[in-house]
This record gives C-alpha cells, structure tokens and sequence, in this order.
C-alpha cells in the first residue's frame, strides 16, 4: 500500500470536516492528518477510508469512526510519554494517534487474529512506542500500571473495577458506558487513592466490551 498526494488531501478534508464538528485539539488534528487511516482497512475500503464512518474490520468488530478516535483522545489530554492502556487494539488505527502523540501504549484485544494484524501492521510502519496484548481488557494489565491514561473503545455495560485501580493518582480513564444501542462517554479522574470525579460527554455508539479472549477465527 501507498500513501500518497491523494490520500493526503483526503485526510486534510477529513481534517476540516472533524474541526468544523468540534474538534479544536491541533495536536489531534496533526495526528489524524499524519497517520494513513487506509492502512488500517481494507483494500476494498481505501476509497472510503477518510469518510468520517466506521468501517467493518474482521471478526464483526469495527474501526472507530474518525471523530470517534478525535473525540476520546482530545478528552484523554495525552502528553508526550505518557503511559496510555487502550482496551480493544481493533485495527490498531486508535493505538497509531496515540503513538503519534508521543505517548508509551500498551494495547489490549480480546481477538487473536485482530492482534496478530495489528501487530504486523505496528512493524510495517515502524511504531515503536505500541506495545500489543492478546489478553481480555475488563482486567486491565496489572503487572504494567500504572496508568496516566485508560481508554477504553469498546462499549461497557459497567465500568471494569480493575481499570480504575489501575490508574495512577491524577490520571484519566475514557470509557464508553451503557447498553448495547447507545454509550455515554465518561471521562474519569482519579483524584486520589480512593476518590474518582465523572463527567459526561454525550453519546456514543460502540461495539461491546466482551468478557474472556478468543482464539477462533470465526467469532
Ligand atoms: N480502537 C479500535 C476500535 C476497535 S472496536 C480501532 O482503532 O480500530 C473495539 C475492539 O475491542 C474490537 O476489536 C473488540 O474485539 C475489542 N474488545 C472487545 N472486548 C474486549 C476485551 N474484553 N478485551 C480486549 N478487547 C476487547
């Protein structure tokens, strides 16, 4: 795959079209103008791929729509170095922003061949700061915490206990929480060891949260 003048100009619509709907965050903005969305799709899609849209990727689930990724990573205020946890790798499209943005991320799929094409697809383009995890979310990953940020890109119907106790003090989840047809996004602030402030951010629409891991091809 290629990346060129074209699919440019394509991101920097994209681009307009995601500034005119909100987002005024410019390192967020640089981001999605950098990172080749196409890449993350495919073939069939590359036409497609800087439509502000969900797309199918395997095994049912979906990349987050452009806004989507814009929105949840202008609230998780990602400096550079920052240790992120995101729960649902997917395609790996969320998990290149947030490298972009100079932050270390762990990421975490339940979907053995989701993980394993999110892997390769990290070395095609050279992300170094993307560590990738076969492993079930709703844990978190306890032998790296702290975090200084969580996100979460699957819709939960509660928010995991083990996520919050994996922030550090100071630090922010963003988790979509709600039922299958419709999330609000929460952002979370650890404000010490035992006291959390919520805010809420509208609504959203995400693939579940599932429990467990799964190795088979065709769930
Ligand atoms: N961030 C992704 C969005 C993928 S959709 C992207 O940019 O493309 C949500 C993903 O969460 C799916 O791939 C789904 O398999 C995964 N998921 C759902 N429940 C999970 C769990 N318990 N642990 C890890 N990943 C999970």
């Amino acid at each position: 795959m290629e990346d060129n003048n074209r699919h440019k100009g394509m991101r920097n619509r994209l681009v307009k079209s995601l500034n005119t709907k909100g987002i005024r965050d410019t390192k967020v903005l640089d981001a999605i103008q950098n990172i080749p969305r196409h890449f993350f799709l495919d073939k069939a899609f590359e036409e497609h791929a800087y439509e502000d849209k969900a797309f199918p990727i395997d095994q049912q689930q979906t990349i987050s729509q452009p806004y989507t990724v814009a929105f949840q990573t202008e609230l998780l205020n990602i400096n550079k170095r920052d240790k992120v946890l995101e729960i649902g790798t997917g395609s790996g499209y969320q998990s290149a922003v947030l490298a972009f943005l100079g932050a270390r991320v762990y990421t975490v799929e339940r979907h053995k061949l989701l993980y394993e094409n999110a892997v390769k697809m990290f070395q095609k383009l050279n992300f170094m700061g993307i560590r990738a995890f076969f492993a079930d979310g709703n844990k978190g990953l306890g032998e790296f915490a702290p975090f200084d940020k969580i996100l979460v890109t699957a819709g939960a119907k509660q928010l995991p206990f083990a996520l919050k106790e994996q922030l550090k003090i100071g630090g922010v989840l963003v988790i979509p929480v709600g039922d299958e047809s419709s999330q609000t996004m929460l952002r979370i602030t650890r404000v010490s060891q035992t006291e959390f402030k919520e805010d809420a951010f509208g609504k959203f629409r995400f693939v579940p949260l599932l429990k467990g891991k799964n190795s088979l091809l065709d769930i």
